[in-house]
């Protein structure tokens, strides 16, 4: 199967266009085919300055990288403009002179005399079509003279129909349809006119796009019925959707950009998991896939119809998951060079991995890590209100006979790894009477000033006996 992903490059890649170059993706590697990049860069004055490099960057990033040199539509004009003259040649398209101005007031007319819909007005379509009737050599003159575009001409009493792989049958009234217009008076071709003549051309078997493009469905079949080619499957996948209050993904309460992701630091097998299920559901209560497996197991009669809500929540958690994911030694050696920017120390650090893995455990963004770490690079300063803690029921009174014990404690202590760490101070706290949180809690605030961290026991181990007893005599100190 070929398929492909033909984003205009109007701006940055948006995370909606992300997902359809997605399951393109995958529909194409399922079959071993091949997946294909197309710019649609037709509407110049719509075309933004880095947007084609920010599509291509970000498919990059993700892993979706084309299987064939991209395809750029402003290079093949020779090719739409032959195509649009076999069409006016066969009679399915035709000359048409009207200004826009003029069909704005055709439309203004036809609204007054009452039609709703005079777009699609019989009498705006007639006066539209009216170089038909003209004598061939009045044609000529006004080519030469006037300002054109080529038109596609919709039959008249038609039902349009397809079969689409997510929505099913869909069918269309001609008279709804507007002769769209194929070429435009500078020479380029619309859209509808570029589009069906490279996925002709470049043989795609099936056109997965987002469901906003369906209303031009009709006009695409009549274009395939025109030339007399076979017109590929297609399917219209449902839109993204903001979570507060429904309603069109939109930039007021999301960051669009795939590009807007990465820079935040998401993982690209996150944001990917995120994205497949963003409107398709794999049937089972499995949340976690990569790309391989979502090569597998995708399939068209699992996506939804409904709009997909954009859940970023959802995305996190699936962050958190594909941190955990990674192997120890590649999370350490990603999170290394950036503790090493804060604290030289850690870049020498033969003890890394030990501290890596403990925080890898709960980390969401990898820039996280260095203030997560902090504690073994730098001495916490003492502050009661961290290690004082009405939910541990510890007052700030028993703070300092707390500190005393631990210390005593753990200054005879032998072996001292997180498992006989534990014996110990579960012991103390039964035999001083208090409950475990009073005794593990100071502990633990004392040695990483941080409200959020590892466990006591495997900090301590972590930071070794020395820095442990030194950090609980300064903190005993300093709350003198
Ligand atoms: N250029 C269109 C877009 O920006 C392509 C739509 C289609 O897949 O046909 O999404």
């Amino acid at each position: 199967m070929r398929t492909r992903f033909p984003p205009s490059p109007t701006g940055m890649l948006h995370v909606g266009g992300l997902r359809t170059a997605l399951y393109n993706y995958l529909l194409a590697k399922q079959s071993d085919g091949k997946f294909l990049l197309r710019i649609e860069d037709t509407d110049q004055e719509r075309s933004v300055e880095g947007a084609v490099e920010n599509i291509i960057e970000s498919l990059k990033w993700v892993g979706l990288e084309p299987d064939e040199e991209p395809v750029t539509q402003s290079e093949r004009l020779e090719i739409y403009k032959e195509h649009a003259q076999n069409l006016i040649d066969s009679g399915h398209a035709y000359y048409a002179f009207d200004t826009p101005e003029e069909i704005d007031r055709m439309r203004e007319e036809g609204q007054k005399g009452g039609n709703p819909a005079p777009k699609y007005d019989l009498a705006v379509r007639m006066r539209m079509r009216n170089a038909l009737t003209m004598e061939p050599a009045e044609v000529e003159k006004a080519l030469a003279e006037e300002p054109y575009v080529i038109r596609l001409k919709v039959p008249e009493n038609e039902t349009v129909t397809a079969e689409d792989e997510v929505r099913g049958k869909v069918e269309f009234k001609s008279h709804t349809i507007d002769d769209a217009v194929l070429l435009k008076s500078d020479g380029f071709p619309t859209y509808h006119l570029a589009n069906v003549v490279d996925d002709h051309m470049m043989e795609i078997d099936l056109v997965l796009r987002g469901e906003e493009w369906l209303p031009s469905l009709p006009k695409h079949i009549l274009l395939y019925q025109a030339f007399g080619w076979d017109a590929p499957k297609f399917a219209h996948v449902p839109l993204l959707m903001n979570k507060e209050g429904g309603g069109k993904l939109s930039k007021r309460q999301n960051d669009v950009a795939a590009s807007d992701y990465r820079e935040k630091g998401y993982l690209p097998e996150a944001m990917l998991n995120f994205l497949a299920l963003l409107g398709w559901n794999p049937g089972s209560t499995e949340e976690i896939f990569s790309l391989d497996e979502l090569i597998k197991e995708f399939s068209l009669e699992r996506v939804q119809k409904g709009g997909a809500v954009f859940d970023t929540e959802k995305l996190d958690w699936l962050q958190g998951q594909w941190m955990r994911k990674m192997s120890p030694e590649d999370f350490a050696g990603r999170i290394q060079p950036l503790v090493a920017e804060k604290w030289s120390a850690a870049g020498e650090d033969s003890d890394f991995g030990v501290k890596a893995a403990l925080v890898q455990e709960r980390i969401t963004f990898f820039h996280e890590a260095p203030e997560m770490l902090s504690y073994y690079y730098e001495e916490p300063k003492f502050d009661m209100d961290l290690v004082a803690s009405k939910k541990q029921k510890v007052t700030p009174e028993i703070v300092p006979e707390i500190l005393t014990l631990l210390s005593e404690s753990l200054t005879k202590q032998e072996k001292w790894d997180a498992e006989s760490l534990k014996e110990t101070l579960f012991a103390l706290a039964k035999e001083k009477d208090y409950k475990n949180g009073q005794i593990l809690w100071p502990l633990r605030a004392v040695l990483t000033g941080l409200p959020y961290s590892p466990g006591a026991f495997e900090v301590a181990e972590a930071l070794g006996k020395e820095r442990t007893l030194e950090r609980l005599l300064k903190a005993n100190e300093q709350n003198e």
